[in-house]
């Protein structure tokens, strides 16, 4: 059943009772106030009954003092006593003031009847009649009169009494009824009470607890199971369905949630797997995965903190080059280079792995800070011997052929050792230590080490200095040009000049060229310098054939290094120089190594396409010093092969490498090329590279190189040395 229809039954219900009630009670105020009206009226009427029966009881007592002898004013009183019950009687009767009896009606017969007894009488009184027997008659009339009158005063007297009783009765039975009903009213209020408390109110509370548990506890929603209104039921299937659709929806948000925070924590280990590879990319070697430069130097400034803190504690570093790095580069391949020198990283790994020697060592580090540069820092030494041993290791683990792409590969390398010195106090300072001591074991011949000391380092100092004065010197143009003549084989005479750069030191007077020009290389003021070379040994040229010093036939030598000719716009400069002084291409010889051509040989090969179009000749200095194939003849445009000096030695060329040489003039002459012999110091000399058909010869034998003023006073004799010597 529906929970309106108890409500409308329970409504109905109240205000059936309150009607009921309501009615109930107003019926019985109703009879009451009548019961009451009647009990009044009868009181009423009993109180004018009692008048009436004083009335009767007065003329009761007039009649006894009657007697037959009385007065005519006996009579009168008697008479008037009668009138007086006569009228007192009708007038209360014909007012409705009596209870309208028979005794009234008989009484006023009976006064009537007295009233005529006593006119006779009276007349008979009067007339001095004897009238006893009327007297006693009119006297038992009176007794009559009085006794009726008693007999309607009891009866006025019970009916007045009755009326009070039921009056009284009809109160309580009120009284009782209102209870009764009130009682009943309770009781149904209780019900309706305990009604809706058991079917409303429970069942509600047992919906929302059992929610409640659903959410909480993840059970499942359960109704109610005792039987309950349809819109409980209903109540209950809707809150379950909302259980359902809220556990539904929180487990689907739950899921979102937990998906979300999933992505989130897959997300954090990305993050920090991307911000581990950034700080590992930032602090190693992308090729080797070793320490980079800056992770080296913050192991190195723990270690100089540490031994600041503990003067015991030794530590050392090793600077390692890889000897003739380039050379696997250039003739294998930047990719087996790669490859050598990752292997190159796991030898000195392993090598620090060894426990028998290296007990002492800590924690080392291996890093790679350059090109072919590798420091190892070793962490806690107990002797400075151990470095050496630690070299050594490295040096035999080096000296192992390593099998890159199917070539097998030979490599040394050169070490240099540094120790923390007292007052050494930066990181930088050690490793430069170290650099300056390999620097040392590669000039002592390489694949060796060296110990730094002090020595070393006021050496390098003073190659820093060296390395300013020259830059100055270069800013400064602070050089000069010496002039060397190269001969014709097939004349005897001057075919061309050699220019080499000549600089005088300020402190250290005339400096070896190849020491300046390496280290013009070395520090890139070689650009510079080569572009003052090339525009000063133009302008001599022009300035010599404008002199008619030279005829136009006698060509220009000019030395170019690695870098000079790597450099962007170097075919510009020459072709600019060439067009202002208006020489032709063709006075112009240039002179490279065959370490320029081995470094970059394709864009060489660009570069040296280019000054051909120009007109310009290359010649091959230096030739046979080198170690690389002579398969560039083929690819290089070459016009002269300058054999090197040390070809002819201090000797005569009575030696083997006469057989070179002319093995070199046949190879040149097949592949269209001319030769140069250097260093011609004899007569011998020239007798033979003669001999051996070799087209030109530059040495001491004709001339040094000579300054400006003494190369053009030589070139304007204009002199024959074939035909001296012949
Ligand atoms: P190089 O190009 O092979 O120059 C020839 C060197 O051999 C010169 O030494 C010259 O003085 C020397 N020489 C010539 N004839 C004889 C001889 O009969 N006996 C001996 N013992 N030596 C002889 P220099 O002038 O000291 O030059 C040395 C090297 O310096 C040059 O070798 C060249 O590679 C380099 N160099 C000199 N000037 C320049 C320059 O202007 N630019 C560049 N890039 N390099 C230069
Ligand atoms: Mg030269
Ligand atoms: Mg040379």
């Amino acid at each position: 059943m529906r929970i309106h229809h108890h409500v409308s039954i329970i409504l109905f219900l109240a205000i059936a009772g309150a009607i009921g009630l309501a009615v109930s009670v107003g019926l019985m105020l109703g009879s009451i106030e009548r019961a009451a009206r009647a009990a009044g009226r009868s009181a009423e009427q009993y109180s004018h009954v009692e008048t009436v029966v004083a009335n009767g009881r007065e003329l009761a007592a007039t009649v006894e003092s009657l007697t037959i002898g009385s007065s005519r004013d006996a009579y009168r009183a008697l008479e008037r006593d009668l009138q007086r019950s006569t009228i007192t009687l009708a007038r209360l009767r014909n007012n409705g003031l009596l209870p309208v009896t028979a005794q009234v009606d008989e009484a006023m017969v009976v006064l009537q009847t007295l009233t005529r007894q006593e006119r006779r009488l009276a007349e008979r009184g009067t007339a001095g009649e004897p009238a006893a027997a009327e007297l006693s008659q009119f006297r038992e009339g009176v007794s009559n009169y009085v006794t009726r009158l008693e007999t309607m005063r009891m009866i006025a007297l019970d009916t007045a009494g009755s009326l009070d009783l039921e009056l009284s009765m009809r109160r309580r039975y009120m009284m009782l009824i209102v209870g009764v009903i009130c009682i009943l009213y309770l009781a149904v209020i209780d019900r309706v009470r305990h009604w809706t408390t058991r079917r409303l109110i429970h069942p509600v509370q047992t919906l929302a607890r059992a929610a409640m548990r659903a959410m909480e506890n993840e059970g499942t929603f359960r109704g109610l199971e005792q039987d309950s209104t349809d819109e409980l039921d209903t109540l209950a299937r809707v809150l379950a369905s909302f259980v359902d659709t809220l556990k539904t929806r929180v487990r689907e948000r739950t899921a979102e949630v937990e998906q979300q925070k999933a992505n989130l924590e897959r997300e954090m280990v990305v993050r920090r797997h991307a911000e581990d590879q950034l700080r590992h990319a930032a602090f190693h070697d992308k090729l080797t995965g070793l320490c980079n430069r800056d992770l080296l130097l913050d192991r190195l400034e723990r270690c100089m903190e540490r031994a600041r803190r503990h003067p015991e504690y030794k530590f050392a570093v090793l600077f390692l080059d890889v000897d003739r790095f380039k050379e696997v580069n250039d003739s294998l391949g930047h990719f087996v280079g790669d490859q050598l020198l990752v292997a190159i990283a796991e030898r000195l790994q392993e090598c620090l792995r060894g426990t028998d020697t290296l007990s002492c060592v800590d924690s080392n580090t291996v890093a790679r800070i350059g090109g072919d540069e590798f420091v190892v820092l070793l962490d806690g030494i107990a002797e400075r011997e151990d470095a050496s041993v630690v070299a050594e290791r490295v040096q035999l683990s080096l000296a192992e052929p390593f099998r890159l792409q199917g070539h097998e590969v030979f490599t040394t390398a050169s070490i240099g050792i540094a120790f923390n010195e007292p007052g050494c106090d930066k990181a930088d300072y050690l490793l430069r230590d170290a650099d300056t001591a390999m620097y040392y074991a590669k000039a002592a011949g390489k694949a060796r080490h060296e110990v730094f000391n002090t020595q070393m380092h006021a050496e390098a100092k003073s190659r820093l200095q060296f390395h300013n004065d020259l830059k100055r010197a270069v800013d400064n143009e602070d050089f000069d040009i010496h002039f060397q003549p190269i001969i014709s084989l097939s004349t005897g005479g001057i075919c061309g000049c050699e220019a080499l750069a000549r600089w005088e030191h300020p402190d250290r007077g005339m400096v070896d060229p190849v020491e300046f020009i390496a280290h013009a290389e070395e520090t890139g003021v070689i650009v510079k310098l080569g572009h003052w070379i090339l525009h000063r040994a133009c302008r001599q040229l022009k300035e010599w054939r404008d002199d008619g010093v030279i005829d136009a036939a006698v060509t220009m030598s000019i030395n170019v290094s690695k870098r000079q000719v790597a450099e962007r716009g170097f075919v510009d400069d020459v072709r600019k120089t060439l067009r202002e002084f208006s020489l032709d291409g063709s006075s112009l010889n240039i002179e490279i190594t065959e370490s320029v051509i081995m470094d970059n040989p394709d864009s060489i090969a660009e570069v040296l396409k280019q000054l051909k179009e120009l007109g310009v000749e290359i010649h091959m200095d230096d030739f046979g010093t080198g170690y690389s194939s002579l398969n560039y003849l083929h690819r290089f445009p070459l016009d002269v092969l300058k054999i090197d000096r040390a070809f002819l030695g201090t000797k005569s060329l009575e030696n083997e490498y006469a057989d070179v040489v002319q093995t070199v003039v046949a190879l040149a002459h097949t592949l269209n090329m001319q030769v140069i012999v250097e260093g011609v110091e004899t007569e011998q000399h020239l007798q033979k590279l003669l001999a051996l058909n070799c087209d030109f010869a530059q040495g001491f034998y004709f001339s040094k190189p000579l300054t400006e003023a003494d190369a053009r006073e030589l070139l304007a004799s204009k002199p024959t040395w074939l035909k001296h010597a012949a």
